[in-house]
C-alpha cells in the first residue's frame, strides 16, 4: 500500500511576535484518539484554515478535520508582515508589476477575492481594525533608482486603471516620521492584518464547526481500501481526502522533489514606545511600506491594545532543509537595528523586544503546488511570497476542486505549469544564498 510519511517536521526560530504582543491563548485540543472524516487537512496556515471554511459553507455537514504540527499563529502564517496584497507582487522583477496587463488583471480580481473571503473572516470574528484594516499600503523609496521604480509601476498602475496617488519626500515624512524615504506610491487596496490575531480567530472560529487539532503533526499518510489513514502522534484519521496545505513541508512528504523553493524571512519588532517616543516619532498612528525595490526593507507603524510598535522586515536566505539557525536570525537582527537606525536616527533610544525568522515558498517560475496529487490527496501549497492573499485562495480553490470538482479559483492555479527543478545540491544552496546576497546588497538603501 502507498504511504506518504513527514521526513521533517517544521522547527520555528525565535518567537513569532505578533504572537507574544497578544494576550495567551487559549489552546485546542491535541488529537489523542482515532477518528473519522470525510476530508482532513494537514496544516493550519492561510490555505488550510480558508480550504476549511470553505468546505463547510460548501457543506455544513461534511466531517472535516484540521491538524495543525504546532500552535496556531506561531508558523509562517503568524510570522509574516501582515501585507494582504491584491496588486501585483512578482518579487522577482525590479518594482512588482507583472509580466502583462491581462495576467495582472486577472491576478488583482482573484487576489480580492480572497481579500472579500478574508474581510467575512473578520466580520464573523468581530476582529478590531488594529487587526484587520484596509488601509492600503505604500511602496515607500529612498534612492533614484527606487523613484524610478515607483514612477514604472505607477505607470503599470494607471495602464491597468487602478488607483493610486505619488507622495513627496515631505509626504512621506508627514506620514512615517521618517526622513529616510524620498518618495512613495500609495494604493488603498491592501488590507493590514494582525497575522497571529487573524489566525488565532479563524483557528477558534472554526473550532466551533469542524474538528480543529493544534499541536498535533500528521507524520504519515497510507492507502486504505476506501481512503486515507492518517497518523499523528497520539491518534489517527480515517478519511476519504487528505489536503495538504503545509506549503514547503509538502516536499517533506515527498512531493514535487527540488521543485520548491524554501526561502527564509527575518524580522524584528520594537518594544512598545513610550508617549515620549511617539512625540518625537512624528507621522501616522498607523502605517505599511513596501521597498519601492522588491528586495529592500518592509516597514510597518502599528498601534493598537497591544502598544505602539514598529516592525521592520529584511534579510532572506535559502534552507533545503526548510529551517534556518539562531546564529542566522542574531546576523540579520544586527542588519535590522542598522537600518530601523537608518530610517528612525531620532529614535536611538528604541530596543528591539522581539525578533523571529520564517520560511515561505517559492517556484522558479512563480507556479503552485496545487491540484491532486494522488487519488483523493490534494495539494494547496506554494504561495510564492505573497501567501495571505494566494494562500487563502488556494485554499478556497482546493475546497471547490475537492467537493465541485473545480471553479474559476481552481481552473487559474491547475492552469499554472509545472515548477522546474532547481539544480543539484549543493549548488543550489550556493547560487541562490550568492544571488539573494547580490540582491539585497544591490537594493541599498531601500
Ligand atoms: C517574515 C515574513 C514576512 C512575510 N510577509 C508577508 C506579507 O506581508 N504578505 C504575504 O502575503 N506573505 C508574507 N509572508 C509569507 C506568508 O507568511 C506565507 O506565504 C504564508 O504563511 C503561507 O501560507 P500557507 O498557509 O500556505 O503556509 P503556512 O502559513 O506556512 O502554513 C502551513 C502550516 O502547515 C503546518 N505544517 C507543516 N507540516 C505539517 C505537518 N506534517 N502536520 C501538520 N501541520 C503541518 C505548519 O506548522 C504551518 O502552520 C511572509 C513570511 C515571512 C516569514
Amino acid at each position: 500500500m502507498t504511504a506518504y510519511t513527514a521526513k521533517r517536521l517544521p522547527r520555528q526560530t525565535g518567537a513569532a511576535g505578533w504572537n507574544a504582543i497578544l494576550p495567551p491563548q487559549a489552546p485546542l485540543p491535541v488529537l489523542d484518539h482515532d477518528l473519522t472524516a470525510d476530508v482532513t487537512i494537514i496544516g493550519g496556515g492561510f490555505a488550510g484554515l480558508s480550504a476549511a471554511r470553505r468546505l463547510h459553507q460548501l457543506d455544513p455537514s461534511l466531517k472535516v478535520a484540521l491538524l495543525e504540527a504546532g500552535r496556531f499563529a506561531e508558523s509562517s502564517a503568524g510570522r509574516n508582515s501582515g501585507f494582504m496584497i491584491d496588486l501585483p507582487h512578482d518579487l522577482a522583477s525590479n518594482n512588482y508589476a507583472g509580466s502583462g496587463l491581462e495576467a495582472d488583471r486577472a491576478a488583482i480580481a482573484l487576489n480580492r477575492k480572497a481579500i472579500s473571503f478574508a474581510t467575512e473572516v473578520a466580520e464573523d470574528c468581530a476582529l478590531p481594525q488594529e487587526m484587520f484594516d484596509p488601509a492600503g499600503k505604500i511602496n515607500a523609496a529612498a534612492t533614484r533608482a527606487g523613484d524610478r521604480h515607483n514612477r514604472d509601476f505607477a505607470a503599470h498602475l494607471e495602464r491597468l486603471g487602478e488607483p493610486h496617488q505619488l507622495l513627496s519626500q515631505q509626504d512621506m515624512q508627514e506620514r512615517t516620521g521618517s526622513p529616510h524615504y524620498t518618495s512613495g506610491l500609495y494604493a488603498p487596496g491592501t488590507v493590514m492584518i494582525q497575522p497571529a490575531a487573524y489566525i488565532r480567530a479563524l483557528s477558534a472560529h472554526l473550532a466551533g464547526q469542524i474538528s480543529v487539532f493544534e499541536n498535533t503533526p500528521a507524520t504519515e499518510f497510507e492507502k486504505q481500501a476506501d481512503g486515507w489513514l492518517v497518523s499523528t502522534p497520539k491518534g489517527r484519521i480515517s478519511t476519504a481526502r487528505v489536503v495538504l496545505a503545509n506549503n514547503g513541508h509538502l516536499e517533506s512528504f515527498g512531493f514535487y522533489q527540488r521543485r520548491l523553493m524554501h526561502i527564509c524571512l527575518y524580522a524584528s519588532m520594537t518594544e512598545r514606545l513610550t508617549p515620549e517616543q511617539i512625540k518625537r516619532l512624528g507621522g501616522a498612528p498607523r502605517w505599511s511600506v513596501t521597498p519601492a525595490d522588491p528586495m529592500g526593507t518592509s516597514v510597518r507603524r502599528i498601534s493598537g491594545s497591544y502598544g505602539d510598535r514598529i516592525l521592520i522586515r529584511t534579510c532572506s536566505s535559502f534552507h533545503p532543509a526548510i529551517e534556518t539557525s539562531d546564529m542566522r536570525l542574531r546576523n540579520a537582527g544586527w542588519v535590522h537595528d542598522r537600518k530601523f537606525k537608518e530610517r528612525f536616527p531620532h529614535l536611538g533610544d528604541v530596543r528591539m523586544e522581539h525578533r523571529w525568522a520564517g520560511m515561505l515558498c517559492l517556484s522558479r517560475n512563480g507556479s503552485a503546488a496545487f491540484g491532486e496529487l494522488d487519488q483523493g490527496v490534494y495539494s494547496a501549497c506554494c504561495q510564492n511570497g505573497l501567501g495571505i492573499a494566494r494562500g487563502t485562495l488556494q485554499g478556497m480553490g482546493i475546497a471547490e476542486l475537492v467537493l465541485q470538482g473545480g471553479s474559476e479559483i481552481a481552473s487559474h492555479f491547475l492552469a499554472q505549469p509545472m515548477p522546474p527543478k532547481l539544480p543539484p545540491e549543493p549548488f543550489a544552496s550556493l547560487g541562490a544564498n550568492t544571488f539573494l546576497m547580490w540582491k539585497e546588497w544591490r537594493s541599498g538603501k531601500e
